[in-house]
Formats: structure tokens, C-alpha cells, sequence
């Protein structure tokens, strides 16, 4: 799209208008605005007031809203509209209109009308994108509801569409898998979040399990797969955090904002709300710093309230929150250990040859492994997320009652436990001892300074090192996966005594 600018017979030079909102012609809201700049509501006592700032409706683009403290005072706002909208070549539409009002409804609920036509009242409706009920509530997140049911709808849409790609191309890989999830799926699970705050973790859940089952997806991780192996393996930010930093980036230009602005106002006011003991956003934002991220705190509200546009009263909030979740992923790792054992000894691969542990990173070796198979079988098994005895025999299962674990003993020796490292580097069952010398091989011939493998060794640190070597990534998860289609073609051994 180009413009030109008329000044009467004069052009311009044509340019284009590469910012505003993804519309095919950005220019549009911006003229709309312009368009409306004359149409104002006299201040009366029905106006909601910020810090003394009258604010008698709201405008985004053409999407207007209406606000008044009475039911008379709203009519007198439409037939004001109504009228500023006859003598500049408007129409209203009346049924694209709706009524709403929050708190106790009139005792006799009138009828509202644009003209003569009769505005409808709805129990839902949405503003700028974002649902709401109408009527009575006792706390925010029931006015609210209607938002989270919406966004983890399309969130899951989007979501369902994305991995649905993998019909046509195969399966989709995780780096490109993650860039696409920030794209499509991530602004229906952050829309309007900064305002959302929201103490009801219930709601909150609806979104997050969008995103958990999205990476658990696209790393071919099960349903019972560990939570942590997600973020671990993706690197990328657990859903409560990413809320915290964007809310509190929305608390950052709000405190820069001058003392004369709406947004500034609507700030103040919620602050001094908070600290009458009423709800406010201002509240719901400290009930959630408390709840994700206990090491950050908020400065005083004084402070806050009389903060400049120069001032910086915030601190290094993303730092903050980002290593509060290193510190929960950690946490949610400790928590499951008997099955992300392997993904807390593994450790990253650098370019120079050396490695180092990380809690969350975009791992290597999703991108070196270009078999999909192969790959989703080593993710599977350094999260504990596989088909071996030691975790398969965790689950309820009517024909047999739980087996402690040292007697998930393997289906092939009976010898030890069957674990990823028994069965990796230890079974003597033949097949398995084929495939481990074959690997062994190819793994020495690879490396550059290989660790030979000896019966001394700790079977676990010893994979954990396998899983850390780079150039070797996708002979390791050819044998990982070969290795689990022989235990996948004998029953797992039950002993008796543990059989109904
Ligand atoms: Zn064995």
C-alpha cells in the first residue's frame, strides 16, 4: 500500500506506512481517529474518574465504548453520540451494539436505544479483543472468565493448525516448531495479560496447558511426560513468567507516562486503591509477584506514585524473573529426579569442544538429529518419558499391583533394574550387545577424545556423557531408538508375586 498527501492541486511523492496494526491498509485507524477528534461528552456526574480525570468513553479506532455510572446517565451518552453521528454521515448500528453494566443490575431494567432502535443487553461481550461478562461479581476473575475460555480456544486452534503442518512435511522440527509457536500461538496466550493479572491459577491453567501440550508435541513427548523436560529441552520460558516480565514492562511505561495521562491516572488510582485494602490491578499484580517470583518485590507505593518518566524504580525485573525460572525448572527437575535424572547430568555442548550444564536451552542436538524418529526417542529418554520397566511399572495398571523398584527388574537378564543406562551399557542380552558395540565404534571413530567405556564406571554419568557429545548425537539416538524396538518387542517382566 503507498499514499500520497493532496494539498488542493499538489501531490506529494507516493510513501508507504510500514507501522500500525496488521490490517491491509494501516493507515485506516489513524484517518478514523482524526475523523472523531470532534466528537466530545460534556463532563457530568456520570463520567468514571481517574485521580480527578473525567473519562466519559473510550475509543479504539471504531471501537467505542460508552461508560456511565447510571443507567440515565448512559442513555443521555447515546443520544449524544447518536446525535454527533447524524450530522457527520454516520450510522449506528444498533445490532452490532450491545448494553452491559457490572455490579447489581437495576431493580426494572430499562430499555436503551440509539434513535428508536433498541439496544440488546448481553451477558458477554468483548472490548479491544477481550471478553467480559456482564452483571454481578464478587472477584475480577469472574468477570474475566469469558477472556481465558476465548484465548485458550484460539490458542489451541492455532496451535492444532501449526503442528498440523506435519500432514504435509513430516514431522515439524523444534527449533522451527518453537519460532512458529512465538509467532501464532504465544500473542493468544500473552493477549492483554499485562491487564489479566489474575489470581485464579484454575484460569490461568486453561492457558498453560496449551502451551505445555504444544512442546510436548512437537518434542514427541506423552501426555505423562515430566513438565520440566519441556522447558529444559525448548529453553523456552514457562507461561507464569513471561506474564510477570510483560506486566511489569506495562508497569515500567506506565510510571513513565506523565502525570496528565489517562494511563497514568488509571495507574495512580490503582495504587491508592491497594493501599485502602481494596482489589485492584495494582493488588493482583503484587498477589502475583508473590506467587511467581517471592525474590522480586515492588517498590513502596509512595515511591511508585511519584515516580518521574526519568525514573528507573523497577530495577532489572526480566533478570529477576528470568533466573526465578532457572530456579523453578531446577525445582520441578529435583522434584521428579527418578526420571530426569539423565537430564540433569547431561550437560550442553560449546562450539570449542567443552560443555557446560544448562537448565533451559535450545539443545543441540534437536538440531543435529535430522532422523525424527531417532530424535524423539533420545528426548524420550533422557526425560524419563520411555517404555522401561523402571518408570512403566510406576503406572496403575489393573493386572498387577505396584512393583518397588528394585524389582523392575529387565525383561532380558532379570539381572538389575531395567534402566535407559542398564539397558544401554550394561544387558548382556545378545542383540543389545550387538548394538552397543556397534555403537561404541562409531562413537570412538567420531569423537576426537573419546572416554572409553569400563565396568568401573557409573553407568548414569557415563550416558549423561554420551548425551553431552556433540558430533556423535545422531549415531546415539540410532541406538537409543534401536535399543528401545528390542525391549518393545518382549513383554516387560512382571514378577510374580506383583501379578493380580
Ligand atoms: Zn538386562
Amino acid at each position: 500500500m503507498q499514499y500520497k498527501v493532496r494539498h488542493q492541486n499538489e501531490f506529494s511523492d507516493p510513501f508507504g506506512a510500514d507501522i500500525g496494526i496488521m490490517i491491509g491498509d494501516t493507515l485506516s485507524p489513524e484517518f478514523w481517529i482524526l475523523y472523531m477528534a470532534d466528537f466530545e461528552i460534556p463532563p457530568t456526574a456520570d463520567d468514571i474518574e481517574l485521580m480527578g480525570m473525567l473519562i466519559s468513553h473510550l475509543e479504539q479506532a471504531d471501537d467505542l465504548l460508552l461508560l456511565a455510572l447510571s443507567a440515565e446517565g448512559l442513555q443521555r451518552k447515546m443520544d449524544i453520540f447518536y446525535q454527533w453521528c447524524r450530522v457527520n454521515f454516520l450510522i449506528i448500528n444498533a445490532i452490532k451494539s450491545g448494553i452491559s453494566y457490572h455490579g447489581p443490575a437495576p431493580a426494572i431494567m430499562p430499555v436503551f436505544r440509539f434513535g428508536n432502535s433498541p439496544v440488546a443487553l448481553l451477558m458477554e461481550y468483548a472490548y479491544v479483543g477481550m471478553h467480559f461478562h456482564t452483571g454481578n461479581y464478587r472477584v475480577f476473575s469472574s468477570l474475566i472468565k469469558p477472556h481465558f475460555v476465548e484465548k485458550a480456544q484460539k490458542a489451541r486452534k492455532t496451535a492444532h493448525a501449526v503442528l498440523h503442518v506435519e500432514s504435509m512435511i513430516g514431522t515439524l522440527p523444534v527449533h522451527e516448531g518453537k519460532i512458529l509457536y512465538m509467532g501464532c500461538v504465544d500473542p493468544h496466550l500473552i493477549y492483554g495479560c499485562e491487564v489479566t493479572l489474575n489470581t485464579s491459577s484454575q484460569l490461568f491453567d486453561l492457558l498453560f496447558d496449551v502451551q505445555k501440550a504444544f512442546f510436548r508435541r512437537l518434542l514427541g513427548l506423552s501426555k505423562t511426560s515430566i513438565k520440566a523436560a519441556i522447558f529444559s529441552e525448548t529453553g523456552i520460558m514457562p507461561l507464569q513468567f513471561r506474564w510477570l516480565i510483560l506486566a511489569l514492562r506495562s508497569l515500567s511505561y506506565f510510571l513513565k507516562r506523565p502525570a496528565d495521562t489517562y494511563v497514568r491516572a488509571a495507574l495512580n488510582e490503582s495504587i491508592s486503591l491497594h493501599t485502602q485494602g481494596k482489589s485492584s490491578w495494582f493488588g493482583d499484580l503484587k498477589i502475583n509477584i508473590t506467587r511467581v517470583c517471592p525474590t522480586y518485590s515492588l517498590p513502596d507505593a509512595d515511591i511508585l506514585l511519584s515516580a518521574g518518566p526519568d525514573s528507573d524504580v523497577l530495577g532489572d525485573f526480566t533478570k529477576t524473573i528470568t533466573n526465578e525460572a532457572l530456579r523453578w525448572v531446577e525445582s520441578e527437575l529435583e522434584r521428579v529426579d527418578k526420571r530426569s535424572y539423565l537430564l540433569q547430568l547431561r550437560q550442553e555442548p560449546h562450539e570449542n569442544g567443552s560443555s557446560k550444564y544448562r537448565t533451559m536451552w535450545l539443545r543441540q542436538y534437536l538440531k543435529d538429529i535430522q532422523n525424527a524418529q531417532h530424535r524423539k526417542a533420545l528426548t524420550r529418554l533422557l526425560s524419563g518419558d520411555h517404555p522401561l520397566a523402571v518408570v512403566r511399572l510406576t503406572w496403575t495398571d489393573n493386572h498387577r499391583i505396584q512393583v518397588p523398584h528394585d524389582e523392575r527388574v529387565c525383561r532380558f537378564c532379570k539381572q538389575a533394574v531395567e534402566t535407559p543406562e542398564h539397558a544401554l551399557l550394561e544387558c548382556t542380552h545378545q542383540p543389545l550387545v550387538d548394538l552397543r558395540s556397534n555403537f561404541l565404534r562409531e562413537f570412538y571413530r567420531l569423537q576426537p577424545r573419546p572416554v572409553v567405556l569400563n565396568n568401573n564406571m557409573d553407568k548414569r554419568s557415563y550416558l549423561a556423557y554420551l548425551a553431552s557429545s556433540q558430533p556423535s548425537f545422531s549415531v546415539l539416538a540410532k541406538w537409543v531408538y534401536s535399543m528401545i524396538k528390542v525391549y518393545n518387542g518382549t513383554v516387560m517382566y512382571v514378577p510374580e508375586q506383583y501379578r493380580r
